[in-house]
Order: C-alpha cells, then structure tokens, then sequence
C-alpha cells in the first residue's frame, strides 16, 4: 500500500463536468476514489434549456453517477449532501453527520444562479441549474397558456402571454429562442379562446449586447436572429426590481406573468467550509495550480473557483473549463505522488458556441465562425457528441429532427410537485 494502512484515498466532490474529468483523469492511478454527490445523477447541463422549453425529457440529460462508475471498482459512489470540510484532520463532514477521510481532495461543487444581492427575487424569477428547476419552469411556461386560455380579462391575459427573461447570455438567448417557438410554432392551433403565437417573449440585458463573450459581429447575428423569431430584445437597462407578476428595468414596468432568471452566477458555499479567501461571486481565489492556498493536497475545479487564464482574463464558467480542471487535478495528484513538481494549469480555450432557436446558432471557434442552419448542426452535433450513451444520442437526434421537421416537441407534461397531488391548472 502507497500510504500504510491503505491506497491513497482522493475524495471529489461534485459529480459534475470537473468532478467526472478528474475519475476519468486518474483512471490506473492505483488510489480509491470516492465521488460523494448530493444528486444520484451527473446533469448536461448545456441542455437543461430543453428541458424546460419541453424539446428533451430529464431522462435524456442525466444519468446515474453510479451507472457511469460501474466498471472502476477502485471509485465508491456516496449520495450525500457536504456541508464542511474539517481540513486538519483531513475529513469530509456530510449533513447526516457522516465523516468521509481523505488523502487528496478534489472539490468540483460548480454554482447556482446569483441574484446580486436580491435575493428576494428568486421565488419571481427562478433560474435554471437542477432538473427540478426546469421541470419547475416547464410547468410555469405551460401552466401560462393553460391559465391564459381560461382567463377573461384582456389585461390579465395579456400579463399571462408575456414572458420576460433577464440576462442575455448563452443561457438566457437559448430560452427566448426555445419560448418563442414553443408559443409561436408549437402551440399553435391548439387552443380556442387565445392565439399562443401572440405571445411575447422580452430579453432584457444590462450590457450593450446579447452574447457578450462572444464576438461584436456575432452578437448583431444574434440579436437579428432572435428578433426575427419575434423576440423583443431590450438592452442596456438593468432590471431594479422583480415581483411576482412586473418587472422594472430603466424607466419601464413590464407586466410579465413567467419571469426567469438567467444574468448571474454565485459559486458553491466550498470557500466557506475551507476558510478561503473568494471573489464576489463566493469563487474559491486558487493558486495557479488549483490548489487551495495553505492545503497543498486540495483542488478546486471547475464553477466553484476564480482562476487567471490566458492574458489574465478569468477561465470562464463553462463545461470545458470543468472538464480541463478535473484533468488537470487528477495529473496533479499522480505527479506529487511521483514526487514530480506539479505544473500551473493551463486553460486552453476552444470557443464559445450559442443556439438561437432550431435553425439558427452562433459558434466562434477564434479562426472559423458559423451561423446559420450550418451553425446549428454543429452545434447539433457537438451536443449529440458530448451526450453519454448511444441510446440518449440517438434519441436526443431523433427529438430534434422531429421538432425542425415538425414543429412538434414530446415532452410538453405539467408534473406538479408531490406526488399524490391531484391539483388542476
Ligand atoms: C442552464 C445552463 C446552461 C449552460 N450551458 C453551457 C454550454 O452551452 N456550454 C458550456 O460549456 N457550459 C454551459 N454551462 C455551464 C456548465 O454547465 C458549467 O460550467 C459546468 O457544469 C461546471 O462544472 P462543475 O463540475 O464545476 O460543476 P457542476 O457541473 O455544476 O457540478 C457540480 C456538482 O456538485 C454537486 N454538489 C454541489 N454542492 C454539493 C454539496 N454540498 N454536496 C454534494 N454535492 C454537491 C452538484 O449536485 C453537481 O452534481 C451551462 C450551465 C447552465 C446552468
């Protein structure tokens, strides 16, 4: 055995996009591994929208943590929620009061959607991050028409028809592309007293453009392909108040009954539990090589930490920064077992990719730019790709076949919240 008694023991929390990296990265490594996760499934999360927008069935996103490990018996999978970390003796505190010991630690919590101080806003305007949170918002989008349909009072109707979302990066450009469409195509002809294509769509922004990480000429795509769509794009005024049914931005009240969230991130409470300095959005601030100041055997990956890239800039919140984290941990701990000096991580950043609707994407991979339909096949197929299991690739293809070539999407269910509810819209 490497360390007495028994192997190395490198604990991850997280079985996001960093967490799976890093099992993938230490694959032969001769340590044991425990993946501790307070969800039983890893989530693709670049396709949540779908789900809420009611193109993809959960099912087709997520698969079971444990099914993903099955043939690495050296990695034992915990459902649990982490709740600190005792770091002098070296201890993951669970909310059962359960203690998992470590020799390394990797911790790959990711973030959930920051309200910048208003809080208050989230039960009004929930973001998306969890399968809950877009079933959640699935039925919100759903219950509207449904509540629409039997409203009377034109004003009331009108407020029901509205839809705003805040934030126009990749996320929120998605949604107002998928909520348009679902109102405007699929909806259509469906009901009797409202016309669901008269809906509105509002994307609100603070900054001067859509797409704002991407490219100047590549957010004006963007822009022009949403309100070709129909979506009333409003930028440069940040949103000041949000209530249930209004939202406040520059000098307008909209009356929008589905409000959503999509403008900013707030990391995993992980720099908490280490006692470690963060940046405003709660990012554990690493060294360059990930680990965390004063804990030479702790990483942190992926959403969950501030860390300089290239030129400076910080390595962005995104599923490939994870991946690139988790890699990098892993290849660090072989190295510092070896007794080999561990090297700065590297991001490479290989670009920046969006969908506007089912027939349109921007991609910008530096030297080559698509858009258009040709964009959304690439984009089509890099998702497809990056899918787990022949049987979700395949399905997911055929689901979006069906929606270019009929407009229709097959997972439009309203699931209430508790089982044995019998409640009617
Ligand atoms: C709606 C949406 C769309 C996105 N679209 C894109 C995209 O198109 N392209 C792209 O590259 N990126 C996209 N991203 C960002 C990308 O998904 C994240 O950057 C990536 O998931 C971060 O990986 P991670 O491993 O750091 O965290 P995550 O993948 O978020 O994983 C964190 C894991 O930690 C677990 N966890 C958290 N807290 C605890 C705890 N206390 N105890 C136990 N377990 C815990 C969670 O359950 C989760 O499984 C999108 C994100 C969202 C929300």
């Amino acid at each position: 055995m490497a360390d007495g008694a028994h192997k190395h023991r490198v604990a991850i929390i997280g079985g996001g996009f960093g967490g799976l990296a890093a099992i993938e990265g230490l694959k032969g490594s001769d340590v044991d591994i425990t993946i501790v996760d307070r969800r039983n499934h890893h989530l693709f999360q670049p396709l949540l929208y779908q789900v809420a927008t009611t193109s993809l069935s959960p099912s087709e996103i997520a698969w079971p943590i444990r099914m993903l490990v099955k043939h690495r018996p050296e990695v034992t999978t915990v459902l649990g929620n982490v709740i600190g970390i005792d770091k002098a003796a070296q201890l993951i505190e669970l909310d059962d009061g359960a203690r998992i010991p470590f020799d390394s630690l990797i911790i790959a919590t990711g973030a959930r959607h920051g309200y910048f101080g208003h809080d208050d806003w989230e039960p009004f305007a929930p973001g998306l991050k969890t399968l809950e949170d877009a079933t959640a918002m699935r039925r919100r989008l759903l219950v509207a028409f449904e509540t629409a349909e039997r409203e009377t009072d034109p004003d009331k109707r009108r407020t029901l028809l509205t839809f705003a979302i805040i934030g126009a990066g990749p996320t929120g450009v998605e949604l107002a592309g998928a909520v348009i469409e679902l109102a405007r195509i699929t909806l259509r002809n469906e009901f009797r007293s409202i016309h669901p294509e008269q809906a509105r769509v509002i994307l609100i922004e603070a900054g001067p453009r859509v797409l704002a990480s991407f490219r100047e000429s590549l957010s004006v795509y963007a822009r022009t392909a949403l309100e070709r769509l129909g979506v009333e794009v409003h930028l440069g005024q940040a949103v000041t108040e949000v209530t249930a049914d209004t939202v406040t931005y520059g000098d307008q009240v909209l009356h929008a009954n589905t409000i959503i969230w999509a403008a900013g991130v707030q990391a995993s409470p992980a720099a908490r539990w280490l006692g470690a300095e963060a940046d405003r959005a709660g990012r554990i601030k690493v060294n360059p090589d990930l680990t965390v100041p004063g804990s030479p055997n702790i990483y942190a990956i992926g959403d969950t930490v501030s860390v300089p890239g290239l030129n400076g800039k910080p390595v962005p919140g995104i599923g490939d920064a994870a991946k690139q984290g988790g890699k990098h941990a892993a290849r660090a701990i072989r190295a510092r077992r070896a007794g080999l000096p561990v090297p700065a991580f590297r991001y490479r950043h290989l670009g920046d990719i969006a969908t506007i609707g089912r027939s349109a994407a921007v991609i910008d991979f530096g030297s080559v730019q698509l858009t258009g339909w040709v964009g959304w096949w690439a984009w089509g197929l890099a998702h497809i790709y990056f899918l787990i299991g022949l049987k979700n690739r395949v399905s997911v293809a055929l689901s979006w076949m069906w929606i270019y070539l009929s407009g229709h999407r097959s997972a439009r269910l309203i699931t209430w919240g508790e089982a044995g509810s019998d409640k009617q819209p």
